[in-house]
């Protein structure tokens, strides 16, 4: 089986997310995507909403994907969500399967600087995606071979455009009351107006 893991803060989950899990689906020919919330996130101050609630959203806006499941293992880890760690127990989990990590550009860029990457590259592949026009695939490309020139093999580029969101504008537009509209799905709307997050 091909299998592809998508982490993420999700701190909300948007349409950018959705729009990477089923482009990537579909691009890679995965039989199946596991969407891993983390519980603290390492690489950036946290002090956004809890880990259930995170995990609750994500999985709305995935409940009608198929091949799509959520799973809560970083928040039953406990503690910082480090790859490293996920990716070896999804490799002992499944020691004869294609392991395929999904990153957004913002994220390979800085990968070098991850806890034990090298691990990393040993348990998966990377998928990552231009997120925008200041990382476009030759950037990227120029940043593997800078970086990762031995395990260049390891990463694949998804060519695909992608929807410029972010969970900060998310976040912004509702602590703004400004409209949501195509950024969130109505499932992750309503979840976050009844327990009045991000205000
Ligand atoms: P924030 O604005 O809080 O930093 P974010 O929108 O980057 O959040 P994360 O949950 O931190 O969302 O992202 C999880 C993963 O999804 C990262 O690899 C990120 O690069 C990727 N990603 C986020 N938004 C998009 C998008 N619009 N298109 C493609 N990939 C995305």
């Amino acid at each position: 089986m091909r299998i592809g893991i998508f982490g993420g803060t999700f701190d909300p989950p948007h349409e950018g997310h959705r729009k990477y899990a089923c482009e990537a689906i579909r691009r890679l020919s995965l039989d199946r995507l596991i969407v891993i919330p983390t519980f603290i996130p390492p690489h950036k101050a946290f002090d956004g909403v809890s880990a259930d609630d995170r995990l609750a959203m994500t999985r709305l806006l995935f409940e009608d994907e198929e091949r799509i499941t959520v799973s809560d293992t970083e928040l039953v880890r406990k503690g910082k969500s480090y790859t490293c760690e996920t990716v070896a127990q999804l490799r002992e989990e499944y020691p004869d399967d294609e392991l395929i990590f999904l990153v957004g550009s913002d994220m390979l860029l800085s990968f070098h600087t991850w806890r034990k990457p090298e691990e990393i590259l040993r348990c998966v592949k990377i998928c990552a995606v231009s997120r925008d026009s200041s990382a476009d695939e030759a950037s990227m490309r120029r940043y593997i071979d800078e970086h990762f020139y031995e395990d260049r093999d390891r990463f694949i580029i998804c060519s695909f455009t992608p929807i410029e969101i972010s969970s900060t504008q998310v976040r912004n537009a509702v602590k703004n009351g400004e409209p949501t509209d195509g950024m969130i799905s109505e499932q992750v709307r309503k979840y976050i107006i009844e327990k009045e997050l991000y205000l």
